[in-house]
């Protein structure tokens, strides 16, 4: 099969011959027929599928088959990160036509996405929240009446995130008479309903197939105490049993301290979470991407969409709380028909959790030790610092905050009063003894 049996436009064959890509995935093998004929789609596919061309070409191909002015087409994602990847995909592949596309998220000025809007766009790429945001505005700017394609992308993952309500309150302002290509990676029960109430007669692609890790990806278990993981992961990092590495942490608190002690360990790394501004994000992924950093900390949330070429390592710091995270996030180091390794730390009190794992995954993952470490010995330092003492270190700080901002005050005052007893000739006007230079 290649992507010319595939009946896609020449332009988008050039675009697809520029990126080396030697023929199509599975998921877009099964995919692009019916979305080229014009068909709804719901499509069980997760990152690394080569998921994002399985809509973004049958999408494109339709729209430059009869070039007409508007916004024809919205894209759906779940994070900022995914929004902008994409974007940058959609670059790649229309970049022999003439269509445009325009991402709309968060964190970053309404300005510049206002105007794509009234230029028209032809593809929006979008997150619900800022969508929304936009769709409130009072100059109504939005135009969604050329609608001809809805895509939603991950969307369990919004659903996981809280978009529903969201996600409903766009569909409003869309035609009815529409495209619609529904992706995401798992199946849960309200993933189905929506599904059900957005798709009419869908051509249904892997939806029988439990989703499971891609092939191609080795993982293990390194089972640890808790106290000791952040010294593990060190000496994994030393002897280059992991080179570049993407670890996950559970939280925002815990990929903080570990980017800290790893900083420490002399270890080059970025964090990336949702405490970070869109800035920090974007600096933390190029330096991740560059090489600049050998480390990736990053939480489940924001970390979606992230694309990394030839990704090597994932490590779950932590043991993730729900199956579909695990399988998410091991399948991102499956790159299309790439290989990689999928490594989790588990301290004692997350077997049960991988326990749940393994019977997703159906299968029971080798364990292994690390030869040389000491299993047995005291952490230098805590990684986690209790809630309360960092609510004491928070206050604490505030405190002095406060006590600074009024000796200054303190300080201001007592200069205004001196000033003022002055007599009039002997004061210093603004920018005085400085003109004339
Ligand atoms: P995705 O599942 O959309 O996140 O894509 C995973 C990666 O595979 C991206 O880096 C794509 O550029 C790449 N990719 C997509 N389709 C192909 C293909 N047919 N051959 C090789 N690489 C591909």
């Amino acid at each position: 099969m290649t992507f010319e049996t595939l009946g896609l436009d020449p332009a988008l064959l050039r675009a697809v011959a520029d990126l080396g890509w030697p023929k199509p995935t599975p998921i877009q093998i099964d995919a692009i027929p019916p979305a080229r004929e014009g068909r709804d789609v719901l499509a069980c596919a997760m990152t690394g599928s080569g998921k994002t061309a399985a809509f973004l070409l049958p999408l494109l191909h339709r729209l430059n088959d009869a070039p007409t002015r508007g916004t024809r087409a919205l894209v759906l994602t779940p994070t900022r990160e995914l929004a902008a990847q994409v974007h940058a995909d959609l670059q790649e592949l229309a970049k022999h036509t003439s269509l445009k596309g325009a991402a709309v998220f968060g964190g970053v000025g309404m300005g510049p996405q206002e105007a794509a809007f009234r230029r028209q766009t032809d593809v929006i790429i979008a997150t619900p929240g800022r969508l929304l945001d936009h769709l409130g505005q009072p100059g109504r700017y939005v135009d969604f009446r050329g609608l001809e394609v809805l895509v939603l992308d991950e969307a369990d993952r919004m659903l996981d995130m809280g978009f529903l309500p969201d996600i409903k309150r766009v569909l409003s302002h869309l035609p009815a008479k529409r495209q619609t290509l529904f992706f995401s990676a798992t199946l849960p029960k309200p993933i189905v309903d929506l599904s059900h109430a957005m798709l009419r007669e869908p051509a249904r692609i892997n939806v029988e197939r439990v989703s499971k890790p891609a092939v191609g990806i080795e993982q293990a278990l390194y089972p640890v105490p808790e106290a000791l993981k952040a010294d593990l992961f060190i000496a994994l990092l030393k002897s280059n049993t992991i080179g570049n590495v993407i670890c996950f942490t559970r939280t925002k608190h815990r990929s903080n301290r570990l980017a800290e002690v790893l900083t420490r360990a002399g270890i080059p790394n970025a964090r990336i979470h949702g405490n970070r501004s869109q800035a920090q994000r974007t600096e933390a992924l190029a330096h991740f991407k560059s090489g600049k950093v050998r480390v990736l900390v990053a939480t489940d949330i924001v970390a979606r969409g992230i694309d990394v070429e030839a990704l090597e390592h994932v490590v779950n710091f932590d043991v993730p709380h729900v199956p579909e995270d695990y399988i998410h996030r091991v399948g991102r180091t499956a790159r299309a028909e790439a290989t990689g390794e999928a490594f989790t730390l588990v301290s004692p009190e997350e077997e049960q959790d991988l326990r749940a794992i393994e019977k997703a995954i159906a299968r029971k993952l080798p364990r292994r030790t690390v030869s040389g470490f000491d299993y047995a010995h005291r952490p230098a330092e805590r990684l986690e610092v209790p809630l309360a003492e960092r609510i004491a270190a928070i206050r604490a700080r505030k405190a002095e905050d406060r006590a600074r901002a009024k000796a200054k005050a303190a300080r201001r005052e007592e200069h205004a009063q001196r000033e003022a007893a002055r007599p009039a000739a002997s004061r210093k006007g603004p920018g005085r003894g400085r003109r004339g230079r």
